[in-house]
């Protein structure tokens, strides 16, 4: 089993990608980049100053980190939607857990029938 906190720390220390504001390109720490010789897992901030956008020839600092990718992100919204149990009225909740009481009820008298 995975440990949750340990998964959100392993997130908090990914290293940020980077996207270049003038033409969109993203620079992923994970992947590096091979035009440039750069190896992957190579974090943004480990390029050497030099360094410019594969694509468009800016200057890092035209770059702006826009976080860790392939981060959950969204996971915490997701965790609102989950069955729509959440949203659910004590009244409701009680229709679904008596529903499925009366569903297994009518499962189990349907077996019984069949002997
Ligand atoms: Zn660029």
């Amino acid at each position: 089993m995975s440990d949750p906190a340990q998964e959100k720390t392993l997130t908090e220390l990914a290293p940020a990608s980077y996207e270049c504001s003038a033409c969109g390109y993203i620079y992923e720490p994970a992947k590096g980049d091979s035009s440039a010789d750069i190896a992957p897992d190579t974090p943004f901030e480990d390029l050497p100053e030099d360094w410019r956008c594969p694509v468009c020839r800016v200057r890092k600092s035209q770059f702006r980190n826009i976080g860790a990718r392939g981060a959950p992100s969204g996971f915490q919204d997701n965790l609102s939607y989950g069955f729509g149990v959440n949203q659910m009225t004590p009244g409701q909740k009680n229709l679904l857990i008596f529903g499925s009481l009366a569903l297994a009820l009518l499962f189990f008298l349907s077996l019984y029938g069949l002997h």
